[in-house]
């Protein structure tokens, strides 16, 4: 039996994020398109060279982009809307960026998550003109690895059925002629690579792990037998991951020459279907056992017993021992983590060190006596001491959480009476007026921070700063006539991490970047201990605040799920415990906040949605315990007290259940990409509790008029009875700009005032 360890996928950022700078250097005229592209070449080239130094067999190449892979291939062949006024030839970087970003006159091609990751690609547009390969640049990359670096790559693509699954434009009946233009163009680049010396090509096909229709499995069999015949020499290792395959018996029939199976994520159903079906005896079979998501060291010898146990299962001829997807969606090393706990970065693993992993795992499943090796004792001598390190050990913490009792997950009175009461101590008009939570981050607030944390200014000054401006947008905020003011968020740079570094369990890294999309990247924090509430994180702002004004100045939380799954988390126990730790911690801070006089409390998910697995099938489990977290965050307050929530736009239709399960007594979304979608869901399915529908979109510098508001609003009070009605834009106000931010807070106050007047 053969074992190859291989790459998926590295990320392209780089360690220092060279990748990004000299992006962003180019979009900003600092370096010209010759010393970009030079300047790219190198980046890329680096980073094979940094793998293959780590002595793993087959590297990929084609998971490097300038801003995103969809993109890349959509630009390839030839997939350019019309609006850009492309005239053919090669794509341009002015085109290509213009569909990535926008440009002056023309708005960028949507945007939208890379599966149930933080990864966000670019969706390609069929337009239903004619389409051709405008350039390989696989092939290109192919060849620079092979004259440059020495290395045979397995180039990488993502597959015609992913692609397309992804991409929008198209419906029934222009499916197949998208498919007909599209699959020419596969066989085209395929034969160049082949016809270049690539003796593997890696196709990716993540939209496999989804449920599949009988005619969805007919036309994934239909191309994949197409590519065969048409270019019988590609050996393509079709590669899935996130989940396990589905119709597991007749996708593994394919006539590929390798699969590639997660067998982190998809572990029980990939398992189950090999104990099934078996495995084809003529494909080689891609094991992913070091986990591609998470940051955390591996198991060595759990997970080379894994790797066995697939091998004797599938009795195959040829494995590669590879991670569970590509490396994009973790850091690039540990080794520029300098400031960590040592027995913390002792126990994390990112890409470059999850390569080693596979590596090392390679040896131990080869060698017969690979008990006593010292890798594998070093992984588990690492496990073992993070699992027995004390922050993981909190008493206080495990009391609470055993305490917890079926009561802490609901507020004593429904909805319906809380209203009544809420009513009567709020003394809110109809159609109250608020926003999300943030004001503008002036770019005198980012140098303040700044300074602050660079030690440049003391912690009074800063304060002192946060608080003039908290006091300056007070008065604006009663100038414009809202109704219920907040803060402002001056203080915090990210909704996160502000939480994270004020309760326990919680670390930092200093340059752990991943990319968001583009060349976003963020930093995301690690849950690696019990995770406590310590000190009071929001009070001192709200109740400064408070004092300068008699309107309600809300106070302002990130909700349990959202820290939890924009952080990297533990996984020594689960993800639901994890939350309920948060939870509780939050729990905490909502009472001191009630305690001292706040009498509205705004709890965000904006991420609620984004944790959703993949499979339908599981969808439930996950809902359960996330919407009881928020609960048990949320209900301990007087039935008086008001409860909001925030989500950003969440596809509202198949999601009102869950939301109405967090018993919030307010909440505001994101709606005016979707406004009249979602009032036609929520004529299908009335909202009894209190809902403000986003009056208008945060994204734009654009002003919307009065009349723009009165419309929006006349519209939902079709579905909406006026008891419930709140009014307030859709997200926070942080990136947009001091002036437009008043001017259209003015309007919507305007439009709200119209409103009362006219019933
Ligand atoms: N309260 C946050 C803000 O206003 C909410 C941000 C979000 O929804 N992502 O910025
Ligand atoms: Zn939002």
């Amino acid at each position: 039996m053969k074992l190859v360890s291989t790459v998926i996928g590295y990320p392209y950022i780089g360690e220092n994020r060279e990748w990004k700078r000299c992006v962003e250097s180019f979009w900003k005229g600092g370096i010209t398109e010759a010393e970009f592209l030079s300047d790219m070449k190198k980046i890329r080239l680096d980073h094979l060279k940094r793998q293959a130094s780590f002595g793993v067999d087959l590297l990929t190449v084609g998971d490097f982009t300038f801003y995103d892979r969809m993109l890349d291939q959509a630009a390839m062949f030839g997939l350019v809307p019309t609006r850009y006024k492309w005239t053919g030839g090669t794509v341009d970087l002015t085109t290509y960026y213009a569909m990535a970003r926008g440009a002056k006159d023309v708005v960028a091609c949507e945007m939208t998550k890379w599966f149930n990751t933080n990864y966000h690609y670019i969706v390609p547009e069929y337009e239903d003109s004619s389409m051709k390969v405008t350039k390989n640049y696989l092939l290109d990359y192919f060849n620079e690895a092979k004259e440059e670096v020495g290395l045979i790559t397995k180039p990488t693509i993502i597959g015609p059925y992913t692609f397309v699954q992804l991409s929008k434009g198209y419906d029934d009946t222009s499916k197949a002629s998208f498919y007909l233009k599209l699959l020419p163009l596969y066989v085209q680049v395929l034969q160049q690579l082949v016809d270049a010396g690539a003796n593997w090509i890696q196709v990716e096909e993540p939209a496999l792990v989804f449920s599949m229709s009988e005619d969805e499995i007919k036309l994934v069999k239909f191309i994949y037998t197409q590519l065969a015949e048409e270019v019988p020499a590609a050996k393509i290792m079709l590669q899935t991951y996130f989940e396990g395959l589905s119709a597991f018996e007749e996708l593994s029939r394919l006539p590929v020459s390798g699969l590639g199976l997660d067998f982190v994520h998809g572990r029980k159903g990939n398992m189950a279907s090999l104990h099934k079906y078996g495995f084809p005896q003529d494909k080689v079979l891609g094991i992913g056992v070091v986990n591609g998501r998470d940051i955390w060291r591996t198991n060595l010898a759990e997970q080379a017993l894994d790797a066995k146990a697939v091998l004797s299962l599938s009795g195959v001829k040829e494995a590669w021992i590879q991670s569970s997807c590509s490396l994009q969606h973790v850091p690039v090393t540990t080794t520029s983590e300098n400031e960590l706990d040592p027995v913390l970065r002792n126990a994390l693993s990112f890409a470059d060190e999850k390569i080693v992993e596979l590596t090392q795992l390679k040896s131990y499943i080869c060698d017969v006596d690979w008990d006593g090796n010292k890798s594998v004792s070093q992984s588990m001598l690492a496990n073992q001491a993070i699992a027995l390190h004390e922050a993981r050990k909190n008493k206080r913490v495990k009391e609470l959480v055993s305490q917890v009792k079926t009561e802490h997950f609901t507020r004593p009175l429904a909805f319906k009476e809380r209203q009544v009461l809420q009513k009567e101590v709020l003394h809110l008009p109809y159609y109250p007026t608020t926003t999300i939570g943030s004001f503008p981050q002036s770019d005198e607030v980012k140098r303040t921070r700044r300074a602050w944390r660079n030690h440049e200014i003391t912690d009074a000054a800063y304060d002192e700063f946060v608080q003039k401006e908290m006091a300056r947008w007070i008065s604006i905020q009663e100038a414009i006539g809202l109704d219920v003011l907040v803060h402002g968020e001056f203080e915090r740079t990210d909704m996160v991490e502000y939480f994270g570094e004020k309760l326990s369990g919680f670390a930092f890294t200093e340059k752990a970047w991943v990319v968001s999309y583009g060349s976003r990247c963020v930093k995301p924090p690690i849950i690696y201990g019990d995770v406590e509430w310590t000190v009071p994180m929001t009070v001192k702002e709200v109740v400064e605040a408070q004092k300068w004004t008699s309107k309600h100045v809300k106070g302002m939380l990130t909700g349990p799920v959202t820290i939890l799954n924009w952080s990297f988390v533990r996984n020594d126990i689960s993800r639901k415990e994890v939350a309920n730790q948060i939870a509780l911690a939050l729990r905490e801070e909502i009472k001191a906040l009630e305690e001292a006089g706040i009498s509205i409390i705004q709890v965000d998910e904006p991420a609620l949605r984004e944790g959703l697995p993949l499979r339908k099938e599981h969808w439930n489990e996950y809902l359960e315990w996330s919407v009881q977290a928020f609960k048990l965050a949320t209900s301990s307050v007087k039935n008086e007290t008001q409860i909001h929530t925030h989500m950003c736009y969440c596809e509202f239709n198949d999601f009102i259940e869950p939301i109405r399960a967090l018993d919030a007594d307010v909440l505001s979304i994101e709606t005016s990409r979707s406004h009249g979608e979602l009032i036609q869901s929520l004529k299908r399915n009335p909202y009894e509790l209190g809902i403000g529908l986003g009056v208008y979109d945060i994204h734009s510098p654009r002003v919307p008029s009065v009349e723009e508001i009165e419309n929006i609003l006349n519209d939902s009070l079709q579905v909406i009875p006026k008891e419930q009605f709140w009014v307030n834009p859709d997200c926070g106000l942080k990136t947009r700009k001091e002036e437009e931010t008043i001017a259209s807070l003015k309007n919507m106050v305007k439009a709200a005032k119209k409103l009362r007047q006219e019933q």
